[in-house]
């Protein structure tokens, strides 16, 4: 992830440091060159000219000036902004409330949500919680024993749910199931469709607003770098999200989800899909990721 983004870095930074003392012109050369290393990384571009305008007020002032190793300030200015772009400390899962919690997850078909569902419940039980995964998905039945395929595999109990029930129904009839089988998480997962849609959006909200969730997870493609900022976007505007799950990272060379959802939608990055098997998945921390792409 963030391969071309990160050379490209690299080498206007190698650029900087060759200069020594640094004029207010090295510096905006090299902002330019930052500004189109963003954009080529699918960054949103009213994300990337904040950036650029934010780091430049820092860079120009007397702190870069008076540094005797100016370029490595520009750097960790750069890391610094970053750092805030995609959300300073990252935000932790609710783990405490009313048991069991309640997370929603939500997303469009093939986004990695069913998958997701099955990883968020085995990190979980590392955590010394107790899942229950829900299907609560009966558009695509398949969907079903897929999730009860996962659960299997982590050894965390599925609902049995009925494909002739609605949505709502299912989930609040899991509840009982998961009370009886001593579980404190409640994970349901929600069905998706290929477009975000109004029946799609009525069905989520009332399962939100009849269960509560503690956490409302979009899970979204970042191999769709901007289609995937517009619909967390949309899914925040109908539903309220409380973080977002992106996946499949590992093969997307660009990663400008990564770095614009947070300031476009305001909603918090919670963790990273990093490949299919069922362990592939990362807490987010912006700090580690600013320097990834820094290298
Ligand atoms: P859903 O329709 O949103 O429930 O999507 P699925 O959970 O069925 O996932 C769709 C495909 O994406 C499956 O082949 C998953 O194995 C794959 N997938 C999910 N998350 C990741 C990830 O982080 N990395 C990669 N490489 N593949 C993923």
């Amino acid at each position: 992830m963030f391969d071309h983004l990160s050379d490209r870095l690299a080498e206007t930074f190698k650029r900087l440091k060759g200069h020594g003392k640094l004029t207010e012109q090295n510096i905006a050369d090299a902002m330019r060159e930052v500004r189109l290393a963003l954009l080529e990384a699918d960054v949103n571009y009213k994300v990337v000219k904040d950036f650029i305008s934010q780091v430049k007020k820092r860079a120009v002032g007397q702190e870069v000036m008076r540094s005797i190793t100016p370029a490595q300030m520009v750097i960790k200015i750069v890391h610094d902004e970053l750092c805030t772009l995609m959300g300073k400390e990252g935000e932790p899962l609710v783990l405490t409330g009313k048991s069991p919690l309640v997370y929603m997850m939500v997303g469009l078909q093939g986004a990695g949500k069913t998958t997701t569902s099955a990883k968020l419940a085995l990190n979980l039980k590392k955590r010394g919680k107790k899942p229950f995964l829900v299907p609560a998905d009966v558009q695509r039945p398949a969907a079903i024993e897929q999730l009860k395929r996962l659960g299997k595999q982590v050894d965390v109990p599925v609902f049995d749910t009925d494909p002739g029930q609605d949505p709502v129904d299912i989930c609040i009839a899991s509840l009982a199931d998961a009370a009886r089988a001593e579980c404190d998480v409640l994970i349901l997962d929600t069905a998706g469709r290929l477009h975000v849609d109004e029946a799609l959006m009525a069905q989520l909200k009332a399962i939100k607003e009849r269960l509560h969730p503690q956490e409302a997870l979009l899970v979204a493609d970042s191999m769709t770098g901007q289609d995937a900022v517009n619909v967390a976007q949309s899914f925040h505007q109908s539903l309220g999200l409380t973080g977002v799950v992106l996946t499949k990272v590992e093969g997307d060379a660009r990663g400008g989800a990564a770095i614009s959802i947070r300031a476009v939608v305001d909603v918090p990055i919670k963790f990273l899909g990093v490949g299919e098997k069922l362990d592939a998945l990362e807490v987010f921390h912006p700090d580690r990721l600013a320097n990834r792409i820094l290298g």
